[in-house]
């Protein structure tokens, strides 16, 4: 903040005042981060808020978040009420794919720019995309499901098809099943998405499967660990005997791997996807080029991207990889 001309008015208030009309008047100088996420349902996206938020802040920008309910028209008008607030860069994790477009574009009207984060926003010009690589996470979850069960029949638990991450996670599964299935070691008895990712939704449709078919499973692929809460209930009595993927570290999760009804989950720090993130957007707000380590296609072209390695979690190494990092405490982990 230099000199104002309505100093005089507050100089009269005595210095609390001045002080903090000081403080707002930089802060308008700061560089001004959107975040729109699409939901706070997984536990997740509490922790990429917070550390959003926190690398933002510590890095001199102010940044306001907000969340869309899962509902693509509320995401819309979110990014356009903070493209109005002023906004410098706008981050999304969009609802749909495709429909998240429409929000590049209105940035972009407004000379705002626009990272899209953990999901990929397609058939936009994106300016960055910051994410893990996810076709990879689609491999762990089979290479550690394949570890279990050599052949036999194996259904597949998708996220919701206008995720652009739900289908990579399916094709990096099935670059890993391929070979089996061809062998017939594996039989692909069950292929779904599941609408918005709800676990309840993958619960009954897995069970009005198993109900309705004379047939028995030897895996699941769960592509998260809210799916693979709702799959684990739909096995009911044979949960434990039948291995099942999912990903996210969530603790419920994390606890189902300790008591042994899930196998295995994928641990994306999103401590390092939101610092990433965080860095790109401030950066982007200074005027800077952004060095873009990869390009991924999204239908309108390549887009300039980050992408961090994501990690499997088994029973063998929660310790080393939740708990000495200080993501989980050992008593949240393994209770009293
Ligand atoms: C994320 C997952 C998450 C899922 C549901 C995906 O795009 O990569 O980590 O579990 O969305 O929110």
């Amino acid at each position: 903040g230099g000199d104002s001309s309505t100093n005089s008015a507050d100089s009269s208030e005595g210095g609390t005042a001045e002080a903090a009309d000081q403080k707002l008047r930089s802060n308008q100088e700061d560089p001004y981060v959107g975040f729109a996420l699409d939901t706070l349902r997984e536990d997740r996206w509490y922790r990429d808020k917070d550390a959003f938020e926190a690398a933002v802040q510590e890095q001199g920008g102010q940044v306001k978040t907000l969340a869309a309910n899962g509902n693509q028209d509320i995401q819309i008008q979110q990014a356009r009420l903070l493209i109005n607030e002023g906004v410098d860069v706008l981050v999304v994790v969009p609802t749909e794919a495709e429909g998240a477009s429409e929000i590049v574009s209105m940035a972009h009207d407004a000379g705002v720019k626009v990272i899209s984060y953990d999901r990929l926003i397609r058939g936009a010009d994106v300016d960055h995309y910051v994410s893990f690589d996810n076709e990879k996470v689609g491999e762990l979850q089979a290479e550690a499901i394949l570890n279990q069960t050599g052949e036999g029949n194996v259904a597949y638990v998708g996220g919701a098809e206008s995720d652009n991450n739900a289908v990579l996670f399916r094709e990096g599964a099935m670059n890993v099943l391929n070979s089996r299935m061809e062998s017939g070691d594996i039989n692909l008895v069950y292929d779904s998405y599941t609408e918005g990712w709800d676990p309840e939704t993958a619960r009954e449709d897995l069970s009005s499967f198993l109900n309705s078919n004379d047939v028995s499973l030897d895996a699941v692929i769960a592509a998260n660990d809210g799916t693979a809460g709702g799959v684990i209930e739909a096995l009911g009595n044979q949960a434990g005997d039948i291995p099942v993927s999912g990903q996210d570290a969530e603790l419920e999760a994390i606890r189902r791997i300790v008591e042994g009804t899930q196998t295995m989950t994928v641990y994306k720090s999103m401590e390092d996807l939101a610092g990433r993130a965080a860095g790109i957007a401030l950066n982007m707000a200074a005027g800077e080029d952004i060095p873009a380590e990869t390009t991924v296609e999204n239908g309108q072209g390549g887009i300039p991207s980050t992408l961090l390695e994501p990690v499997t979690v088994t029973e063998e190494n929660i310790d080393e990889t939740l708990i000495e990092s200080g993501y989980l405490t050992e008593e949240e982990v393994y209770g009293n």
